[in-house]
């Protein structure tokens, strides 16, 4: 999508801090980090939230997972939190579907 954010980072439009990527996942290091470890992992097909998600998406999720489950292995975590938002209200501000991996630091539950 033209005026997608993270459309645009994946097609190399946009500068981004890469981490990591695969054949169907990009893997960033967020832009304002919520903890010393903040990484977005995004699939590169323009998905706009997880509530567009189906049983079609198995693979494209699996991927995603091993992608976070590296990303967190490679910063050293061993506890760590993997949140996605859904709509304004949830705090969502990128219409492109992504996980945040957060670590480094102890994080409260339940989040504010
Ligand atoms: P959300 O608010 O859940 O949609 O998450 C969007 C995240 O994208 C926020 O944590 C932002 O800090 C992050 N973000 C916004 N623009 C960029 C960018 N250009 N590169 C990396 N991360 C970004
Ligand atoms: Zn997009």
């Amino acid at each position: 999508m033209a005026d997608c954010l993270f459309c645009r980072i994946v097609a190399g439009e946009l500068d981004s801090d890469k981490v990591t990527e695969t054949e169907r996942v990009l893997a960033i290091k967020d832009i304002n980090p919520g903890a010393p470890t903040h990484v977005l992992v995004i699939p590169k097909e323009h998905i706009a939230s997880a509530q567009d998600l189906d049983s079609g998406s198995g693979d494209l999720l699996g991927e995603m997972f091993e992608v976070m489950t590296r990303v967190a292995r490679e910063a050293g975590l061993t506890g760590y939190r993997i949140v996605t938002n859904v709509g304004p209200e949830a705090g969502q501000s990128v219409f492109h579907l992504h996980f945040h991996v957060l670590g480094g630091r102890s994080l409260a539950w339940p989040p504010g």
